[in-house]
């Protein structure tokens, strides 16, 4: 059997820093061997610039946007946002398409392994079936109306049947302020093992709308024609309002978090018996709301921080390496293995897909990628 040898002035295994002078062993398809001191590797190792890790793990993503990328404007805060999204999402099938395999090729170039996606519509069937990336699709379900809510779980569930022919998927809830509590039980009663994820304290006007009853969210069904006049405002927070519905499932990943505080974690801490993840997408939350999670606080609770990058419609790009220079940037005492971390093992563990994604261990298909001056490049 043949062995490729990799060496580069640091190898991240996925949990830490393997090493000085060490060398990763792989099979000639990058099945993961061993990491043995230099000294022991003999000829033909490959040295290459950089730190090398395993592959990344974009746990939050919405393939199917990729056309709108450059149609919405920055910094408009979250309900502007999400009536441009709203408005101007349709596009030509043909469109739509050639801009999802742009997508996910650029994100395997860039060192993407595996995508958490969310999907609305059947649109990234095709992609994904011929894609090299490992997809999880969560099919997202919103309906803030009661009675509308068998219905649009009966289309989320139409939608899953066909994913579920090309890899693991689910029905997840989108927000808080967006499905109601009849739909949270149909979508918790259907599949107890389910990785439930969920877009969680994504702005201020959500966080308003569950404490006060009255923000910019009223004005976004008021500009779809909803009326939500029978909404009571609970006085607390959209987390600790929905998490009733949440806190039995398997695994839990809260996407955003952008006002979570301490209260909240204390809450979820005492009421769940889940793997909880928060998913960071910092670009993202930069380009909408212009407002960064508070990840000190986050990370002070639990060490299951995952990464995403969102959609083209509110990112300039699908990569992982941009959200951790944005995050080393912002967060100075965070440090870069950790931030290695949260965007491979962690998200791998997230996603059920660490028995071969996510680090340099014996047997693992991970990915191997170079990282050189915030630029990540696709080795194997
Ligand atoms: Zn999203």
């Amino acid at each position: 059997m043949s062995y490729r040898k990799f060496k580069a002035a640091q190898i991240f295994t996925g949990n830490s820093w393997a090493p000085p002078e060490s060398v990763l062993i792989t099979s000639e398809n990058g099945q993961i061997e061993a990491i043995i001191p230099m000294a022991d590797a003999g000829e033909n190792v490959l040295e290459l610039d950089g730190i090398l890790c395993p592959g990344f793990i974009n746990a939050h993503c919405h393939l199917e946007l990729s056309h709108m990328k450059g149609r919405i404007a920055p910094s408009t805060g979250m309900v502007p946002f999400l009536l441009q999204v709203m408005s101007r999402r349709q596009a030509a099938a043909e469109e739509i398409e050639i801009a999802m395999q742009e997508a996910d090729q650029a994100m395997w170039n860039n060192g993407i392994v595996a995508v958490g996606d969310i999907a609305n519509t059947a649109d990234s069937l095709t992609v994904k079936k011929n894609s090299r990336i490992h997809y999880h699709t969560f099919i997202e379900c919103s309906g803030f109306i009661g009675s509308t809510a068998s219905i649009r779980f009966d289309q989320a569930k139409k939608i899953r049947e066909e994913f579920n022919k090309i890899g693991p998927s689910g029905i997840v809830p989108h927000a808080p302020y967006s499905v109601s509590p009849e739909l949270f039980r149909l979508i918790r009663e259907y599949d107890s093992e389910a990785i439930l994820s969920m877009h969680n304290q994504e702005s201020v006007a959500e966080q308003e709308f569950f404490l006060s009853g009255y923000s910019a969210m009223n004005d976004l069904y008021n500009s779809i024609g909803v009326d939500i006049g029978f909404f009571q405002a609970p006085g607390t927070t959209s987390l600790r309002a929905v998490f009733p519905f949440l806190k039995n499932s398997r695994k839990l990943i809260l996407v955003h978090n952008l006002t979570t505080s301490e209260e909240d974690l204390n809450f979820i801490t005492k009421e769940s018996s889940s793997t909880i993840y928060f998913c960071l997408c910092p670009s993202a939350n930069k380009y909408i709301n212009e407002k960064l999670p508070p990840v000190d606080l986050l990370q002070s609770y639990n060490d299951n921080i995952i990464l995403g990058t969102d959609s083209l419609a509110s990112n300039y790009q699908l990569s992982i390496i941009e959200e951790i220079k944005l995050l080393s940037v912002s967060f100075p005492t965070i440090k870069l293995g950790q931030l290695l971390k949260w965007a491979t093992l962690n998200g791998a563990k997230a996603l059920d897909m660490d028995h071969t994604l996510g680090s340099f261990e014996k047997g693992k298909l991970p990915g191997i990628v170079q990282l050189q001056d915030w630029k990540s490049k696709r080795v194997i």
